[in-house]
């Protein structure tokens, strides 16, 4: 039977199955009539009969009551009965406790019962009842057996519970980590777990797109990512790991697949076994590549430019302050460079941004090749640099640099195909002796870069104390030009242009005029560079054009037919956009033949070698407008642009003709000018003619036509139509510089 019981126990899975089968077993195999198995409820007050074998209904009915009866109300085991805490009754008409439980007993011919409780834990959880129609049917031998059986149930029972409860652990395991993968595959961030010797064992999804290998051909390997170099560093976090400590954000650095090097925040903690020893490590990583880049970008731009890759102000700012206390230590001097572009803003104009900043560019590197290297450049903005001269033995010693500076910069450029030039003005102030701190001294070289500007370009000059005056009346007069246009400041003055032969007016040059409002008239050698710079040249260079095609006009109406109108041009209007366009509209709306108008240009323009220009001079000539080149011999005086463009006139300048009866040299250059401009077939035009001597030298010598206060000062336009038709003597123009 005990046998029987525990292949039962064995094969059995479910609770019920294997009551019944013990049930059965028991009447079989133990002779008795009648078998059962109750279950009390946990707190006794309540039996009912779960499996049984023979048994009689009437006698099924009383035994809830009669196993109360024996364990009633007991959830502790009645070890007191029997050592197994049983209850046996061997006769069952006499011993039975219960009178109604007796009756029924007996007349179901019981003759001795044995109960015998079930544990689960500490608790009885029901109890095997048997009953034999014989008397003493019970005895010492049987209930050691039958204890032994229920013995046996109740290790089945537990063990039933063992395995429940394992199972429904395991299921809660299974849903938690379930729960976990789906996390860490949803999670953009990469996770991975290595075992103790950094082998891969779990590789999320954000792993694979944020390093680039699969999970696949990471799986069982050391982590592909860690750079050669940092080796070392992985396996001393994995020991570190080990020995059961985290890491909470280190910046390491990884690698993708494809080469590129990830900055990362690694997070690790080791992984226990149930057993609570470290097994295994897991590590997140996020990615801050961008974050890196982006706090270095703003880092970068806080003391970069980023044009030119120079330092900004802010860097030579903070670089001044540490060269300051080292050169007040060795007893050096510091320069401070302030150099600003001169034509920049007419390549801007005339080329576009794009090759304005690619010239920024070449600007920065030539300032680099001339400089030392513990010389600080920067770039203000603009075309402006300012430069920190180290470590200077004397101030003098500027000047030598200063030179080379310039010198560098005047160097043509070549951008894309085009060659241009620029030049540079530079104002210099020393440390400690302008100014100990940066502010100070910044003001002052300032101060003096302007003050180099006025004195006409391409130059250095140092501080001195009474350039503030000056760059006070230049400022305001940029801002009155501005004005100027709208408070109808400028017009024009009119010098006649006179045959040298006839002696007749054939035509007048053009000249502007500007009424400052305190200071009156301001002559155009002043303020043209102003306006220049500003770029207010390009609404005022049309104006000009416009007021003297106007002019001419109402000249012709009133009867003042054939003459000529010569117009200054300057550089940065050829530049223009559609220059040539511009012209032709301004003439066709004045109803004026274009070859009435001569543009006078300086030599400068030729020698640019630039597509636009070239085009815009090809086109006006084919228009018919005439070209001047004006202030000859002043410049370059390269003569192959002469055939090129096709000049029409040359003007030999003023300074030619001054002393043309004294000094021999500047006759040689006015001969010369004459007889080259001859062989060219073009016109000659002489300047500044103010003496009989000089006109009887040119007239000698085949020069054309000419200018100079001998005929006339430039006059308003109402005396200049006197004056041609014969009655200048009493007029009193305004005499330039006088
Ligand atoms: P420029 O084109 O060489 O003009 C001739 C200058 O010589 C004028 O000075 C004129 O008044 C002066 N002049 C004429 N005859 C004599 C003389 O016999 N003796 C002396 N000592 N001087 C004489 P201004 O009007 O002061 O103009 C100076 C310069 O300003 C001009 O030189 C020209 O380069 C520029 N300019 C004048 N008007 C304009 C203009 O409308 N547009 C542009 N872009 N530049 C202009
Ligand atoms: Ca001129
Ligand atoms: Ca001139």
């Amino acid at each position: 039977m005990l046998t029987q019981t525990n292949q039962a126990i064995v094969r059995h899975v479910d609770k019920q199955a294997l009551f019944e089968d013990i049930c059965n077993i028991a009447v079989e195999l133990g002779g008795l009539c009648m078998a059962l198995i109750t279950v009390l409820e946990p707190h006794g007050e309540n039996c009912s009969v779960a499996a049984s074998c023979g048994a009689d209904p009437a006698l099924l009915d009383v035994i809830p009551e009669h196993t109360l009866h024996e364990f009633g109300g007991r959830k502790e085991a009645p070890r007191t009965l029997l050592s197994g805490g049983s209850v046996i009754c061997n006769q069952a008409a006499a011993g039975a406790s219960d009178e109604r439980v007796k009756g029924v007993l007996r007349r179901c011919g019981i003759g001795s019962f044995g109960l015998f409780p079930l544990y689960r834990g500490d608790s009885i959880f029901g109890t095997l009842n048997l009953y034999s129609t014989t008397d003493d049917f019970f005895g010492k031998d049987m209930v050691a057996v039958l204890e032994e059986m229920a013995g046996d149930i109740t290790f089945a029972l537990n063990t039933f519970d063992k395995e429940m409860a394992r199972k429904k652990a395991e299921e809660r395991l299974q849903k938690t980590s379930a729960t976990l993968t789906a996390v860490f595959q949803a999670t953009p961030l990469p996770v991975i777990i290595n075992d103790l010797e950094g082998r891969v064992l779990f590789w999320n999804a954000a792993a694979e797109t944020v390093f680039g290998w699969s999970e696949k051909e990471a799986l069982g390997k050391a982590p592909p990512f860690v750079p050669k170099e940092k080796q070392g560093e992985f396996h001393r976090n994995l020991a570190s790991a080990k020995s059961g400590n985290s890491l909470r954000g280190v910046e390491i650095q990884r690698r993708r697949r494809d080469g590129r090097l990830l900055d990362m925040l690694l997070f690790t903690a080791p992984l226990h076994d149930v057993s609570g020893r470290i097994e295994n490590t897991v590590a997140l990583f996020m990615d801050i590549t961008e974050q890196k880049r982006a706090r270095e970008h703003i880092l970068c731009l806080a003391h970069y430019d980023q044009l030119t890759g120079l330092g900004n102000r802010t860097l030579l700012r903070e670089r001044f302050a540490q060269e300051a206390s080292r050169a007040q230590r060795a007893k050096r001097h510091l320069a401070l460079c302030l150099i600003d572009l001169d034509k920049f803003k007419s390549v801007n104009d005339a080329l576009g941004h794009a090759l304005g900043d690619m010239l920024l560019v070449q600007v920065a590197r030539r300032l680099e090749e001339c400089l030392r290297r513990a010389d600080v450049i920067s770039r203000l903005g603009g075309d402006e640099f300012l430069v920190l001269l180290t470590d200077l033995e004397r101030p003098q010693d500027t000047v030598r640099i200063a030179d080379k500076v310039l010198g560098a910069l005047t160097r043509p450029f070549s951008l894309e195909g085009h060659t241009v030039r620029i030049s540079a003005s530079m104002g210099i102030g020393f440390f400690p002796e302008d100014g100990e701190d940066f502010d100070t001294l910044f003001r002052k070289t300032d101060t003096a870069m302007y003050a180099a500007k006025e004195k006409g370009r391409d130059k250095f000059m140092f501080f001195r104390g009474e350039m503030d005056q000056k760059i006070r009346a230049r400022l305001d007069l940029e801002n009155s030009l501005r004005n100027a246009l709208e408070h109808k400041a400028f017009f024009l003055h009119y010098q006649p242009q006179v045959d040298i032969l006839t002696g007749r007016i054939e035509g007048v040059e053009a000249l502007l005029r500007f009424r400052h409002p305190e200071r009156g008239l301001i002559p155009p050698d002043s303020f043209i560079p102003v306006a220049e710079d500003s770029g207010l040249i390009v609404p005022l260079g049309e104006w000009i054009l416009e007021e003297a095609c106007r002019q001419l006009r109402l000249w012709r109406e009133a009867g003042l037919t054939d003459l000529t109108m010569a117009v200054n041009l300057s550089p940065v209007q050829i530049f223009q956009e559609d220059f040539a366009g511009r012209t032709e509209a301004i003439l066709k709306a004045r109803g004026i033949h274009p070859g009435l108008l001569n543009l006078e240009l300086t030599e400068s323009i030729f020698m640019e070698e630039d597509e636009r220009v070239h085009h815009t001079l090809l086109t006006l000539k084919k228009m018919g407008v005439r070209i001047a080149l004006d202030d000859f011999g002043t410049g370059y005086s390269s003569l192959s642009y002469l055939k090129r463009y096709a000049v029409d006139e040359i003007k030999i300048d003023r300074s030619f003709v001054r002393d043309v009866c004294s000094d021999p040299g500047d006759a040689a250059i006015v001969l010369a000018t004459i007889q080259m401009a001859r062989s060219l077939g073009l016109q000659t035009v002489a300047e500044g003619v103010e003496t009989a001597e000089q006109l009887a030298f040119l007239r000698a010598h085949g020069c054309d036509r000419y200018q100079g206060y001998l005929c006339s000062r430039p006059l308003v336009a109402d005396a200049l139509a006197q004056l041609v038709e014969g009655g200048h003597d009493k007029l009193d123009p305004w005499i330039p510089g006088v």
